[in-house]
This record gives structure tokens, C-alpha cells and sequence, in this order.
């Protein structure tokens, strides 16, 4: 072997070392501190959070009168193709035509579609998840409410309705999750019906949401939506609880613009809003990023600017204490009443822009 050769093989070794060395020691601290500074600047949007007086334009019976009924145990759990499933959606497209919202389906209002097998995370299902079988008869049901300007292309308001079933004989109700979104979403398209905005408004009750987005895909996939079509999506998940009481918004890292809206909107919440959990790991290290975390995710990949609203998992979360009466009334009204500002402001915005 020539000495230049024994170089090479000397250099080549040492970088693979400085390599491994660099993982396995500055790799660590660098996503710590990045780690760090994320949970600093979150900490500091709560602290600097002033909460408004709450505000009352929404009618939270009504609201607790839905959440109930899609979390009541007759509903099994809601989980896609299953007679829970297509009670919830059948008595859905009943509520958006006594609303006056015209159908956009398919069929109707609603739009079948056929569910892959697929797996179910919960830390509470014996195996901490389970396995849901392929299933034919998933829909989605959507609601289209005209704007005052026919030229605009439709706000997308998503809340998936869908939820675990039933396992070993235990019934998860998602509650939280998410029949507080869809009795949200029925809410306001009662409110815009009386209060239209600019946009026209397209309410669509997503199914397969649990494990793997399929209802959001699906909207796509079979060219029911085209994303340049779409002005944008406010998705809603999990909207009733919070041990910090905070509500989350993700989104204004992938559309800066929000953020400038969202400190608006603070000065007229009465909950903290928190824009977070949409960083990558080179700017948030290991805090979690709620970016495809729901069916928000399938209008991001579409490139259809998004904004997801919902709160941090809970310790019920996926589990059969997800139940109606864990409901915090107050937070869960005061939140809708934020969605429902926010998106007054996000008519305005983007008709000027
Ligand atoms: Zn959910």
C-alpha cells in the first residue's frame, strides 16, 4: 500500500469518527437547545397573552346539544362504516340542509368513499393500538353557503366526525375528539347563514380522520376539491378541553402572514392562543409538529394555506374517558367564538390581499 493510500484510509477513518462523534455528542445538545428555545418562546406567548372579555354570538345549548349527540354511546364511537358511523353522517347532512347549506357531495350531501386498512394509535386499546379493517361505506358530508361575492373561491372549514369504535367491549365516544369540532362547524354555519362573509363558506364533516387522513385524502383523490380552487382551510380538532386552557393555533410558521391576524385576534379572545407546533426539527428540535398531525396536513401537502385550531393531547385523549361530561363549557364556547372571529378576519384579509 502507498503511503498516499495509507493517508486516504487515515483521513477517511477520521472523518467517519468525527462524524460518529459529532452525532452522538453535538447532534443531542443542538436539538436540546433548539428544544429549548421553542419551549421558551411558547412560555413567553402565554405570558404576554391578555385574554378579552368572552363574547357571546354562538349558542352554546345548541352546541352542547350536538357534542352530545355524537357522543352519546348509541353512536358507538362513530367509527367509519359502522352503524354509528352512518347514523352520525346521515343525521349530519339532515342538519346542513335544515341550516339551508346547498349539498356538495356526490351524493347529496355526502361523498363515499372506501377506507384502507389501517392502524389506530391509543395508549388505553390493549396492544396500544389497534388494527381497523378496510371498509366500504366511509363518507364525508359537505355544505356549501354562497358568499356575498360570487367571485371568491370557498373557505374550507373541516371537522372530522369519525372516532375509534368500540374495542374488547369498551367504547371510546370522542367526545373532544371531535365532536366538539363538528358541533363547532354545525354552529357556524348557523351563524354565517344569518351573518354571511364575503367567501362563500364549504362545511365539510370529514370521515377516517383516525389513522391516516382518509376522508381529507379522499376529497382530493377523487377530484371532488381541486386545491387551486380553494381559498383556504380552517381545520378543527379537539376544541373542548385544556388543562392550561389554551388553544393552539398551527400554521403561521408555513403562512407568516398569520401571525400579524393572530395577534389581532388575541386582543379579542378571551382564551390564550398559542401559534405553535409547526416548526421542523432544525428550528423546534423535538418539540412535537402538529403540521400533518390531522386533516389539515392533506390541504398543506395540496398546497391550500391552512390553520388548524385544536388543544394539547389530554390524558384522555384516545381513551374511553374521552366523554361529553369531561366538556369545559366555558373553554370550549370561548374557543368557537375565537374560530368564529378568526375567520371574520380571514374573509377580510384575504378580500383586500
Ligand atoms: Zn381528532
Amino acid at each position: 500500500m502507498s503511503v498516499v493510500k495509507r493517508l486516504y484510509l487515515a483521513g477517511a477513518a477520521a472523518l467517519v469518527i468525527a462524524a460518529i462523534l459529532l452525532y452522538t455528542l453535538a447532534w443531542p445538545a443542538w436539538q436540546q437547545q433548539l428544544t429549548q428555545q421553542e419551549s421558551e418562546r411558547l412560555a413567553q406567548l402565554v405570558a404576554n397573552a391578555r385574554p378579552a372579555a368572552p363574547q357571546n354570538r354562538l349558542n352554546p345549548q345548541r352546541m352542547l346539544a350536538d357534542l352530545n349527540w355524537l357522543a352519546h354511546p348509541d353512536r358507538q364511537g362513530r367509527k367509519p362504516g359502522t352503524d354509528g358511523g352512518i347514523a352520525a353522517r346521515n343525521w349530519l347532512a339532515q342538519q346542513f340542509a335544515d341550516i339551508g347549506l346547498q349539498s356538495a357531495g356526490t351524493d347529496g350531501y355526502l361523498q363515499p368513499f372506501s377506507v384502507a386498512e389501517h392502524f389506530v394509535f391509543s395508549r388505553w386499546i390493549a396492544g396500544k393500538s389497534a388494527t381497523v379493517p378496510a371498509a366500504e361505506n366511509a363518507a364525508n358530508v359537505l355544505g356549501l353557503l354562497p358568499g356575498t361575492n360570487p367571485a371568491l373561491k370557498p373557505i374550507v372549514l373541516t371537522a372530522h366526525y369519525d372516532h375509534l369504535g368500540s374495542h374488547d367491549g369498551e367504547l371510546f365516544a370522542g367526545a373532544d375528539d371531535n365532536a366538539s369540532g363538528v358541533a363547532t362547524l354545525l354552529e357556524l354555519a348557523r351563524y354565517f347563514r344569518q351573518q354571511p362573509i364575503a367567501h362563500p363558506l364549504l362545511f365539510v364533516a370529514l370521515d377516517a380522520e383516525e389513522g391516516g387522513l382518509q376522508g381529507a385524502v379522499a376529497l382530493f383523490e377523487h377530484q371532488l376539491l381541486q386545491p387551486e380552487q380553494l381559498a383556504f382551510n380552517v381545520n378543527m380538532d379537539m376544541l373542548s378541553r385544556d388543562t392550561n386552557q389554551l388553544l393552539f393555533a398551527v400554521g403561521s410558521y408555513q403562512q407568516p402572514w398569520l401571525t400579524p391576524l393572530l395577534q389581532t385576534l388575541q386582543q379579542q379572545s378571551s382564551v390564550k392562543i398559542i401559534a405553535g407546533h409547526d416548526r421542523p426539527w432544525y428550528q423546534a428540535g423535538n418539540t412535537q409538529d402538529w403540521t400533518l398531525s390531522s386533516d389539515h396536513g392533506v390541504f398543506f401537502q395540496q398546497q391550500v394555506p391552512f390553520i388548524y385550531f385544536g388543544v394539547a393531547d389530554h390524558e384522555d385523549y384516545h381513551s374511553v374517558r374521552d366523554t361529553a361530561d369531561k366538556v369545559d363549557t366555558d373553554f370550549y364556547l370561548q374557543v368557537s367564538e375565537t374560530i368564529l372571529s378568526f375567520i371574520q378576519a380571514l374573509d377580510q384579509h384575504l378580500n383586500q390581499g
